[in-house]
Parts: C-alpha cells; sequence; structure tokens
C-alpha cells in the first residue's frame, strides 16, 4: 500500500465513520467507503468521508481523534490529487471533508478551502461538504460556502453547560452557535449540523428545545444524530453508551418538528417524567391519547398527527376526499395510505358528520 493509500485509510477510520477498518487497501476502502443517496433526490452515490489531519489539539472528551498519537495528514494538493484519482476511476462520486484541529483553526479552515478550490479547478463538479471548524472565521465560511454543495457545523450536544463537561475547549456560544449563524447566512438552504446523543447525558426534553431553536433561529437542511460510543483511552471511556434506538427516536421527533408541523412543547407528551424518550414512535405514544380523527373533514393539522399519514399522504386524502369520501379502510389502502396504523385512529363519517364509525381493529 502506498503512503498516499495508508493515509487515507487511516485519516478515514480515524474519523470513526464506520467506513473502513484501519490498514484496508484504497480498493476496499472506495467500495466500503459510502452512503448510498437517492440519486433522484441528488444523491451522489459513494461518498468518501475523510479527515484532512487525523489529530487533534482540541480535548473533545468523547472523540477518538483527540487520542491520536499518528500525526497524519494531508496537505490540500495531496488530498486532492488522492480524491481525483478515486474519482476518475469512479470508486467514488461525493466527498465529505472534515479535520482535527492540529493547530490554529484559522489554518485548517484554509487548507480545507483551498482543498475544495483545488478539486473545483481540476474539474471536480461532484458532491462536496465541508465541516466548518468550531471559531473559524466569517470568511472562510463564505469561501467555504462558495465552493462546497453543502457546508456544516457540529452543536455535538445542546447548551454551553453541556459541552462545557465534554469539550472544555469550544465555547458554545462564540464558536458554535456565532458560526452556526454566519453559515445559515451563507448557505441558507444547504447546511447540516450534528448532536452525539448522550455524552453530556442531556435529557430528551433539552434535545426537543434544542431542535426547536434551531429550525426557529438558523432551519437547518438535517441535523443528525448520533448515539455516543465510548471509547478507549478517552475521558468517556467507562460512559455508558448510548442506545442506537434512542437516536431513532429523536430522528422521528425531528422529523415530526421539521415536516410535520408539531411544536417541541406537543412533543415533550410523549417523554417519560425523567424527560426521555421511551422506545416506541413519538408520534405512537402521542396519538394513544387523541380523539380519533375523521378522515372526510379533518384538516391537514390534524391528519398530520394520525401514525401512519404523512405529508404526501395527507394531500392525497384531502384531494381524493373531494371525488369521494372515504367510507372505511378499503379505501385507504386503494389511496396507498398505511393500513391499520392509521385506520385506527380514523373515523369515516360523512362530511356533515352524520355518520361516525370508529373502527375498532
Ligand atoms: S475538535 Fe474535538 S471533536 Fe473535533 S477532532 Fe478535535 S477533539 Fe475531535
Amino acid at each position: 500500500m502506498s503512503i498516499v493509500e495508508q493515509k487515507l485509510s487511516s485519516l478515514t477510520a480515524a474519523g470513526q465513520f464506520d467506513i473502513c477498518a484501519p490498514g484496508e487497501c484504497i480498493h476496499v476502502l472506495s467500495t466500503a467507503a459510502h452512503i448510498t443517496y437517492n440519486r433522484r433526490a441528488g444523491g451522489c452515490g459513494r461518498m468518501l468521508k475523510v479527515l484532512l489531519n487525523g489529530y487533534c489539539s482540541y480535548d473533545c472528551a468523547y472523540c477518538s481523534v483527540r487520542v491520536n498519537r499518528e500525526r497524519l495528514g494531508f496537505s490540500p494538493d495531496e488530498f486532492a490529487e488522492a480524491f481525483l484519482r478515486l474519482w476518475h476511476e469512479d470508486l467514488v462520486g461525493g466527498l465529505f471533508l472534515s479535520s482535527g484541529i492540529p493547530h490554529d483553526v484559522d489554518l485548517v479552515m484554509h487548507d480545507l478551502v483551498e482543498t475544495g478550490e483545488i478539486l473545483r479547478c481540476r474539474g471536480y463538479d461532484g458532491y462536496l461538504h465541508l465541516k466548518i471548524l468550531p471559531g473559524a472565521a466569517r470568511a472562510d465560511i463564505h469561501d467555504a460556502a462558495r465552493v462546497a454543495d453543502r457546508i456544516s457545523i457540529n452543536l455535538e450536544t445542546t447548551s454551553s453547560d453541556r459541552l462545557g463537561c465534554i469539550a472544555g475547549v469550544k465555547d458554545y456560544q462564540q464558536d458554535i452557535l456565532k458560526r452556526q449563524a454566519w453559515v445559515a447566512e451563507e448557505k441558507p438552504e444547504g447546511h447540516t449540523t450534528q448532536l452525539v446523543i448522550g455524552a453530556a447525558d442531556e435529557t430528551d426534553a433539552e434535545i426537543l428545545s434544542c431542535l426547536a431553536g434551531q429550525y426557529r433561529r438558523v432551519r437547518p437542511a438535517r441535523v443528525y444524530f448520533s448515539a455516543f460510543r465510548s471509547l478507549p483511552g478517552t475521558p468517556l471511556a467507562e460512559h455508558p453508551d448510548t442506545p442506537a434506538w434512542r437516536a431513532r427516536r429523536c430522528y422521528q421527533a425531528d422529523y415530526l418538528l421539521r415536516d410535520y408541523g408539531f411544536t417541541a412543547d406537543e412533543l415533550k407528551a410523549s417523554l417519560d417524567e425523567d424527560g426521555f424518550f421511551e422506545n416506541r414512535d413519538p408520534k405512537e405514544v402521542i396519538a394513544a391519547d387523541m380523539m380519533p380523527v375523521n378522515v372526510n373533514t379533518a384538516t391537514k393539522w390534524d391528519l398530520l398527527r394520525v401514525p401512519g399519514i404523512g405529508p404526501k399522504a395527507a394531500d392525497r386524502i384531502i384531494r381524493l376526499r373531494k371525488q369521494r369520501p372515504f367510507t372505511g379502510p378499503a379505501d385507504l389502502a386503494r389511496a396507498g395510505i398505511g393500513g391499520q396504523v392509521a385506520a385506527r385512529h380514523l373515523t369515516f363519517g360523512n362530511r356533515k358528520g352524520t355518520i361516525q364509525t370508529k373502527l375498532i381493529l
């Protein structure tokens, strides 16, 4: 394996991206290193997720990069050369480029942006996602937004206090939220963020409040959740891992906030008394206490509160019931709407509400 291949393998694995094991060669890496995006939604197929620098002077307690002894890193030219080779061979279709912070943040941000600029100058027209580092300068965020399809800055957790417990060097207000506001101004439709669930012992109630603030202030295109995994050699090595299902419940709650018009307060009704999700779809938990909804007269807002009905299905119901009222689950099924789960929360009265038939299934 060449030195560049070794670096690519190590720096891909160093980011804990679950892409390949250290030591796998470049061709294994390039077939394993992928996130399969929906091409119809503008996805890029196999995406290489890699760090420009695999070591860091920061002290984030949950991060594997902080304990790396090996000072591996790419120069922008060197990385661009390696990536373009993979791309020309059609082994990768997109790039997610992040970095540890071995020295000055501005220098690392310059390198990230310069790498993107070299790739674009040399004809790379595929998907490019650049990570914005905490404390990045406004000018670098501007340049990253210009060269990349998407940019992101990680919140990591829900508040200054929580971040202070797991990443003492970063200032939540200054280094992250202030920079995220700049990110949103520079790339209003194309920025994302990420939370590490459970590392700072935050509750799901805190996560919901944090998400509501995100959609009110900066409207990220996506919020990603990763369940905390303890790593040997870090201060959180003995901290319990977060179950994967908790991240799944956070994703479901996030969809409800972003696409279904739920409020954080509504969603908090699905939490237990300690402020945590149980391992059930939050929408189903809330719907258990809800009055049945008349499918022929309900507003879109009401329909969206029924498990099994999403925004597209709600629009379809409203369109179809103008032609002919729904009379039972068979009509729902014919309209392609999720069978028994939805029907359990629906009635099929006529428009005047004279026939109320709640289905007991
Ligand atoms: S800034 Fe923190 S999370 Fe990012 S690479 Fe450095 S130690 Fe890891």
